[in-house]
């Protein structure tokens, strides 16, 4: 399912492309959020037009509303959102214990130097409980209690019936401990085993629906050996003759060591299976991700941040709603070739901002995964003709400076 047409020569980095039953990925390649099956405010022809090849959704939130029976029902996720082309989905994991137990929200997960293994974010109910088999949770619409193993993921994920999917992994965070790390390692391992078995028995069962892959996910936190280990164990993990076709990186990573830590996973990986870094997306990290060889990455940031004002620029994000733009009658960033850039100014977008409209969160979007889209173009096409430096060089050094 995945080719590699171009290898740089100084780093990780490589161009290739990975095909699917609803179509062929030029990698490296951004893959945007539409977590409820619907990137917010956007529609998902407008997505195709800015270059979207690719869309994720997530398993926990369709699981719970609108049900991933029904959207098996509709034909699918592509099906059901009206987008023909490949599509992810995660495995509910990181959602069932981030939402569930309260994590992220108050929760640095780059706190340095704290351990504790239990830590609830103030004024939340522990809401997720791990245990070996799979993970208890109560619903954050709700309140009303599931429970997610690695059967019930793919069983969700197969209804969903995205291209890609992932194995159920056990998300932890830098604070938990050096042991549970350890421990959650050996849980996640487990239940890759149950994942591919799962997967086996359900393709079977729905013969005649397009194949869909299934990736590995590397946890390990920050810690170089238990990364490795992670990736050599998942590599080496298959149930009759069936490994991974592709493998995640996931968990918690300190913005600084993106490269180094996604490097120690990748030189474990084969070189021809593909590898998704989970959740990272902004500019300054593709470079990273993309040099440590990873080849697709997903994240929510550039229409979450486009929601609230903050745009991505060729010289730097910048926020939209400051009274500097007010008059401003320049587009939002006069290199971009996106709608918005084509045709309405800052002036406008900032009273839109101002004032609530709604049409500020679509022309918003719109330009920030279209930065971020074309920026992964241009990388990849630099990747070919050997300019990556330069364009690396060129980019960073403006966009940084802000
Ligand atoms: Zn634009």
């Amino acid at each position: 399912m995945f080719a590699i047409t171009s290898q740089a020569q100084d780093s990780r980095a490589r161009a290739g492309v990975i095909s699917t039953p609803h179509g062929e990925i030029a990698t490296p390649a951004f893959i945007p959020v539409g977590t409820r099956a619907t990137v917010k405010a956007v529609l998902p022809e407008t997505m195709a037009d800015i270059g979207a090849q690719a869309l994720l959704a997530n398993a926990y939130h369709l699981y719970l509303q609108p049900g991933s029976d029904l959207i098996d029902e509709a034909g699918g996720l592509g099906a059901f959102m009206n987008w023909r082309g490949p599509t992810f989905t995660d495995s509910g994991g990181f959602q069932v214990l981030s939402l569930g137990a309260g994590f992220k929200k108050t929760l640095a997960m780059d706190a340095k130097g704290v351990t504790s293994d239990d830590v609830i974010a103030d004024g939340k109910d522990r809401l997720a409980v791990v245990d070996d088999d799979g993970v208890t949770f109560k619903s954050h619409l709700d309140g009303s209690k599931h429970r997610f193993t690695p059967e019930v993921s793919m069983r969700i994920q197969h209804e969903l019936g995205a291209d890609i999917i992932f194995a159920f992994d056990e998300l932890t965070t830098l604070m938990n401990t050096r042991g549970y790390q350890e421990a959650s390692l050996e849980r996640t391992q487990a239940w890759a085993v149950r994942c591919i078995a799962e997967h086996r028995r359900l393709t079977e069962e729905r013969a005649g629906k397009p194949y869909q892959a299934l990736f590995g996910v590397v946890q390990g936190a920050q810690y170089e050996d238990l990364r490795r280990k992670a990736a050599r164990d998942l590599v080496a993990t298959e149930v009759d003759g069936q490994g991974f076709d592709g493998f995640g990186i996931g968990g918690a990573i300190e913005k600084e060591n993106l490269g180094t830590i996604t490097a120690w996973v990748t030189d474990e990986l084969p070189d021809d299976k593909p590898r998704h870094l989970l959740g990272i997306g902004e500019p300054e990290d593709l470079f990273a991700a993309i040099e440590s060889g990873c080849d697709t990455f997903d994240c929510v940031n550039p229409s979450r941040v486009a929601r609230t004002a903050r745009l991505y620029a060729a010289d730097g994000w910048f926020n939209l709603k400051v009274a500097a733009h007010k008059r401003s009658l320049e587009p939002v960033d006069a290199e971009c070739d996106c709608y918005t850039c084509q045709h309405y100014t800052r002036a406008y977008l900032h009273h839109l901002y101002k004032t609530g409209e709604y049409l500020a969160a679509t022309l918003g979007t719109i330009h920030n995964e279209r930065f971020i889209l074309r920026l992964v173009d241009r990388i990849r096409a630099s990747l070919v003709d050997g300019t990556y430096a330069d364009l690396k060089a060129d980019f960073l050094g403006r966009y940084a400076r802000s």
